[in-house]
């Protein structure tokens, strides 16, 4: 089996799109996220996967707390900024919960502490006991087959069945 068939088969599995954020003392990092999911309710937990190489990974670890914050079908620009998939830096104002950044306008705005981590291959599933939570609505981002899609766009297809 080669990659490109793991990661196609992945690709089917449609999701939303999060942004992690935390911060350590040179200041907040964020890195857009798909690989999350509620593990939990109680005690209230949920895990994220971070890739060996990213650099959010050193500061999670340092910082013990990431929030996640699951991004609307408006926040595709904020997801590719999340993503290095826009050059130019691009100065991002956060909101805080519960004294942690958060990215403005999120659908939902997870805060947690990092209750345990595990190396699994080239990933580290860190799992967060949630401390606070704050909604808003919207219509969420979607990704699914490598591209972002829109819950309003897709309805069409849905409502067929
Ligand atoms: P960087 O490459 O340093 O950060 C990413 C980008 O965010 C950079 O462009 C940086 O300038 C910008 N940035 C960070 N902090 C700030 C700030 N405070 N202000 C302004 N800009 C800032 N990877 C995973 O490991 N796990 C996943 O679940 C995952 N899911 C993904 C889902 C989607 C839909 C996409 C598109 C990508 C996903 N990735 C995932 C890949 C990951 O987002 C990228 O590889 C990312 O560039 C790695 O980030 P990094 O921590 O190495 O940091």
């Amino acid at each position: 089996m080669d990659d490109r068939q793991f990661r196609n088969a992945m690709g089917t599995f449609a999701t939303g799109v999060t942004v992690i954020t935390t911060e350590v003392e040179d200041g907040v990092h964020g890195m857009t996220a798909n690989a999350f999911m509620s593990v939990s309710l109680d005690p209230k937990l949920v895990v994220i996967s971070i890739k060996e190489n990213a650099k959010i990974l050193s500061k999670i670890q340092e910082s013990k707390t990431f929030a996640v914050n699951i991004l609307t079908e408006e926040q595709q620009e904020v997801s590719m900024i999340f993503a290095g998939q826009i050059k130019e830096q691009r100065e991002v104002t956060f909101d805080r919960l519960a004294g942690q950044p958060v990215v403005p306008g999120a659908m939902a705005q997870v805060t947690c502490e990092v209750s345990a981590e595990h190396m699994e291959g080239d990933h580290t599933l860190f799992i967060g006991k949630v401390t606070e939570i704050h909604l808003q609505d919207g219509n969420p981002l979607l990704f699914y087959k490598g591209r972002f899609r829109s819950l309003a766009k897709e309805s069409k297809v849905v409502s067929k069945f």
